[in-house]
């Protein structure tokens, strides 16, 4: 069973002013559509076709580099779709509002360190929130199009909140200025998913 490209969840343009319209059609459109197909031409015919993209994750060390970047991408947009919404206004739940003020020092806190590890991603990768082994909460961020739940990371973790800090995210509307797409990036998080990810890993 291939993997196919999953829709958004909402228009190309719903997330204007933030994200513009063309950004969002070329980063879903070609650059996901593009890791779809590289990730399914990397498995074709391979024994470790008809894997999930979870399972892929979990022994990506012994996987060649073509699985790793485009099932990487894969995953990573997936999720970075889910995590984002036109309805401003949504919050964090209780339980990880709490745990965000327990853990990471409170809400302003944990923005500034998740900004801070995009903005200091030397080149393309990602900024994550994730739910360690351990089940508290850590910031970090990975190269490229890794993430957190493969097996070779530096900061093992389930992914709940995905920042993508490649120029194909930002450079239309931002160009060099990755720092103003990391605060428009606040506008647009769906907390609600990012809550029910959370209560997930738990
Ligand atoms: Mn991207």
């Amino acid at each position: 069973m291939a993997f196919t490209l999953p829709a958004l969840p909402y228009a190309h343009d719903a997330l204007e002013p933030h994200f513009d319209t063309m950004t969002m059609q070329i980063h879903h459109g070609k650059h996901h559509q593009a890791y779809v197909d590289n990730l399914n031409k990397a498995l074709d015919g391979n024994e470790h076709a008809g894997k999930s993209l979870e399972e892929l994750m979990a022994i990506m060390s012994t996987l060649p580099m073509p699985v790793r970047n485009n099932g990487g991408g894969h995953y990573n947009h997936s999720l970075f779709w889910q995590i984002l919404t036109p309805n401003a206004g949504t919050q964090a739940s209780t339980k990880l509002a709490e745990a965000i003020d327990a853990q990471l020092g409170g809400m302003d806190k944990f923005k500034e360190a998740f900004a801070n590890a995009g903005m200091t991603r030397f080149g393309s990768g990602w900024a994550w929130l994730c739910v360690k082994a351990d089940k508290t909460l850590c910031v970090c961020s990975t190269p490229n199009q890794d993430n957190p739940l493969m097996d070779l990371a530096e900061c093992p973790g389930t992914p709940i909140l995905g920042m993508d800090v490649w120029e194909h995210a930002y450079y239309l509307h931002y160009q060099n200025r990755r720092a103003d797409y990391i605060s428009a990036f606040w506008s647009v998080v769906n907390w609600d998913e990012v809550s029910k990810r959370y209560e997930a890993a738990l």
